[in-house]
């Protein structure tokens, strides 16, 4: 079936024997020698736990063909799991408390996507995943570094994080800036803090997309509001949430309730290598564990076209086309 993924994070698709690799060429101090360690490295028992994991990975990329390796494999993973479209996300505060040149980093994720995009058709956009435990003041300036991205294609600015300790609503100056200047806003919210920070991204910072968001349960009647209004899209990584510990059980997840409510989702991977998890993998857990039926299946994967960064004339291109070939799949496998 063909897809697009929303939700993917660069610094957290970086191959194993490609993180050691590149963490020996950079002399980058990585507490893992062989893909044994990485394995350990990986694992993690708390959401801080996790970014400290994240941090490591992201500290290994240095030089534009660093970037621009990491964003051809990635691309690469998403193609062979026929993946046509992905919004990328980078974690700009990691790289520019390093003084990284942006022109380098952006230009090599550019190249990495292009050849990707030569090889395999897939379309890559990068966005900006702003680390909201950094200053508002290192936030505009990333903003700046967005807008500057543009040409190489940056389509949003998001912020990601410690949501528990740092709620939305001091960033909005940050994302009035960034909506100004033309990028497209979205947060990671009611992941690791409850339906208040999923209702102070949408009213306070205007985001069109939410990630994760399943805390949004905790407020029917915010839940109601948004299932009316279905303009928000909540791009939903159920393994990560497992993995995170942020859900004790994969069955404990609420996929189905967001859905039934009639909130529009996606699903997504999140950052596959640290949670062992692809795409395809995620739809799988929809089917299998929560009872997804064909129809609720086709459902999701357009709404990844509906809630897509794209131009009005891109998305009603695809959408044509993934419902052909939604129909064409159906009919050959007489689902
Ligand atoms: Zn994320």
């Amino acid at each position: 079936m063909p897809k697009a993924e929303l939700h993917i994070h660069l610094e957290g698709s970086i191959h194993p024997h490609t993180l050691l690799e590149l963490a020996t060429k950079n002399g980058t101090a990585l507490n893992a020698r062989d893909l044994a360690g990485v394995e350990r490295l990986f694992r993690y028992d708390s959401f801080l736990g996790f970014l400290d994991v994240y941090r490591a990975c992201a500290r290994c990329l240095i030089q534009g063909e660093d970037f621009e390796r990491v964003a051809y494999e990635m691309a690469v993973d998403l193609a062979e799991q026929n993946v046509r479209y992905a919004e990328v996300m980078l974690s700009p505060a990691q790289h520019m408390q390093r003084n990284m040149d942006f022109d380098e980093i952006l230009g090599g994720v550019a190249a990495g996507f292009a050849r990707a995009h030569a090889e395999r058709g897939i379309v890559c956009k990068p966005a900006f995943d702003f680390g909201r435990q950094f200053s508002l003041q290192e936030a505009l300036r990333a903003v700046e570094l967005a807008q500057d991205g543009m040409r190489y294609g940056v389509v949003a600015f998001s912020i990601g994080g410690d949501e528990a300790n740092y709620p939305p609503e001091p960033f909005v100056e940050v994302f009035a800036v960034a909506k100004a200047v033309g990028l497209h806003v979205m947060a990671h919210a009611g992941e690791v803090a409850g339906a208040n920070s999923v209702r102070g991204a949408i009213e306070m910072l205007g985001v069109d997309r939410i990630g994760h968001g399943f805390r949004v349960l905790e407020d029917p009647e915010l839940t109601q509001i948004l299932a009316r209004r279905g303009d928000i899209t909540f791009d939903v990584c159920p393994t990560s949430n497992l993995l995170t510990g942020v859900i004790p059980l994969i069955s404990a997840h609420p996929l189905r309730q967001m859905f039934d409510a009639g909130l529009p989702i996606t699903l997504n991977s999140d950052d596959p290598t640290l949670f062992n998890t692809t795409l395809t993998n995620e739809f799988m857990l929809a089917a299998e564990h929560f009872n997804f039926n064909v129809d609720e299946i086709c459902k999701v994967a357009l709404q990844s076209i509906r809630g897509a960064f794209m131009p009005a004339a891109e998305r009603a291109a695809l959408l044509s086309s993934f419902k052909h070939e939604q129909a064409a799949l159906r009919e050959e496998l007489g689902i």
